[in-house]
């Protein structure tokens, strides 16, 4: 629910209600109800709770600071008119299933459109692989949903339950770990207040001070690439196929939309240099449609429009550490990757379920939920999923922007083998559809 004001104590304090910070808000809420459930029909009678420092997972407080006015949820439903414009994201199969057991995916289905299809290619050179849902008993391999559409999910959950404080506008301005987690001061109207959590799960995207005021520092290696991301209109429709395809400038991602009206939609993920998009985003909509069509081909007929065109510069950013006592770090401050294979999100969305997961299970053992040694168990379960996510990105990110001859012959031989090999095209598929985690 919306506060007005913050409470002095919190178990948790979330700074940051973007797409990680909210979900994890209510990952970790519905993972405490459940706990809750079990306790009162009696699966752990009150006798064997192991001391008495065990708290009722229902009383778990959770805070979220999030320093823009997230607009209510009853002013945005999600009958709204969807817009030609609105940003989306490629979730994985993996991540559908995350958020059913959050019980939000019935509420985005509807509006999500399903990737039957992935087709992966290199502009101008053979050697292409087709990856197909049929193929891997899955209803889709993934999801492309409004961004918009799933913040109005978030948001009316946050503002629905009781046991959620979210806090907007608001935001973290300063932080001071003590003995018993850490010290925040929460801005609002200009005000100061003095709050204190066991702990905080920092989703601020990175770009706060809170970072440099912790000393907490990142590994980062910029692509020197920009990611230029619009909406298409194409003459024919996509079949729900997602195009991946690699072109001189770098690669290039057409993800299938629902069908606006009678308009085939698609969005688009087109890596160019610095220059180049600067030079698109000014251009006339005739002249970068032509530019378009030429670097993706004619595979959905003639390109119709282009909606509002947004520019990202690129860069993989991982933090140095993730964990301190009563911190730890989700979303783009703790990994930032490129976008081209859609997996930022899907990879902060299963930490998401693992953090969630892992704190729970620390409330019934009646442990401090900042303590090292429970941060650390969620850290152990994560840590190779982390680590072979960011180098699947990474990998295919440089094996697909380079001309090099040698990378040239690579990726003409790397897709005629996934295509070839099933055991290839297995992992490669998993890892597409986030089912290939930490075994
Ligand atoms: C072009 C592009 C396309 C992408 N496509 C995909 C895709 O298809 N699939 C996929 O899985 N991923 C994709 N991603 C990645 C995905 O968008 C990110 O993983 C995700 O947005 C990270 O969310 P976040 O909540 O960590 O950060 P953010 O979205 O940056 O949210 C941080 C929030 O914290 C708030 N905040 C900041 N400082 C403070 C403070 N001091 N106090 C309070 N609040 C604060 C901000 O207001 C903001 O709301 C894409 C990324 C880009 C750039």
């Amino acid at each position: 629910m919306r506060i007005q004001l913050p409470d002095k104590n919190y178990d948790v304090v979330v700074v940051g209600g973007g797409m990680v910070g909210a979900s994890f808000a209510c990952a970790l809420r519905q993972e405490l109800n459940r706990a809750a459930d079990k306790d009162r029909r009696g699966y752990r009678p009150n006798h064997e709770r192991k001391d008495e420092k065990e708290k009722d997972p229902a009383e778990i407080s959770i805070l979220v600071v999030e320093a823009v006015d997230l607009a209510s949820s009853s002013d945005q439903t999600s009958t709204a008119q969807p817009s030609f414009d609105a940003r989306s994201t490629a979730l994985s199969y993996g991540s559908s299933q995350i958020l059913e057991a959050m019980g939000l995916w019935q509420q985005l289905k509807d509006s999500a459109c399903p990737i039957e299809e992935i087709h992966v290619s290199d502009r101008g050179r053979i050697g292409t692989t087709r990856l197909h849902y049929k193929d891997y008993r899955v209803d889709a391999l993934g999801y492309v949903v409004d961004n918009k559409e799933l913040g109005v999910v978030l948001n009316s959950v946050m503002e629905s339950s009781s046991s959620i404080h979210l806090f907007c506008p608001a935001s973290i301005s300063a932080i001071k770990p003590t003995a018993a987690g850490m010290d925040l001061i929460v801005n609002s109207d200009s005000l100061g207040h003095s709050i204190s959590a066991s702990l905080v799960v920092l989703a601020d995207g990175g770009r706060s001070p809170i970072c440099e005021q912790l000393g907490l520092e990142q590994r980062v290696q910029d692509y020197e690439q920009h990611a230029l991301i619009a909406n298409i209109g194409f003459k024919k429709a996509h079949r729900n196929i997602a195009f991946e395809r690699f072109t001189d400038t770098g690669p290039l991602a057409v993800l299938p939309l629902k069908t606006l009206g009678k308009q085939n939609r698609a969005a688009l993920v087109w890596t160019l240099t610095a220059e180049q998009s600067a030079e698109y985003m000014v251009m006339a909509e005739e002249e970068l449609l032509e530019k378009l069509q030429e670097r993706f081909g004619n595979r959905l007929g003639k390109l119709q429009h282009i909606g509002e065109k947004f520019c990202y510069p690129l860069r993989l950013s991982v933090a140095r550490e993730q964990l301190r006592p009563g911190l730890v770090l989700l979303g783009n401050v703790a990994h930032t990757l490129h976008p081209v294979a859609g997996q930022g999100l899907n990879l902060a969305l299963r930490d998401v379920a693992a953090l969630a997961s892992t704190l729970s299970e620390a409330v019934a053992d009646g442990a401090n939920l900042g303590s090292m040694d429970v941060l650390q168990q969620y850290i152990c379960k994560q840590e190779l999923d982390q680590k072979r996510t960011i180098m699947f990105t990474d990998t295919i990110t440089r094996l697909f922007s380079s001309n090099s001859r040698s990378k040239i012959l690579a990726r003409k031989f790397g897709l005629i083998a996934i295509d070839l090999m099933p055991s290839i095209k297995q992992e490669f598929a998993e890892q597409a559809m986030g089912l290939s985690t930490n075994s």
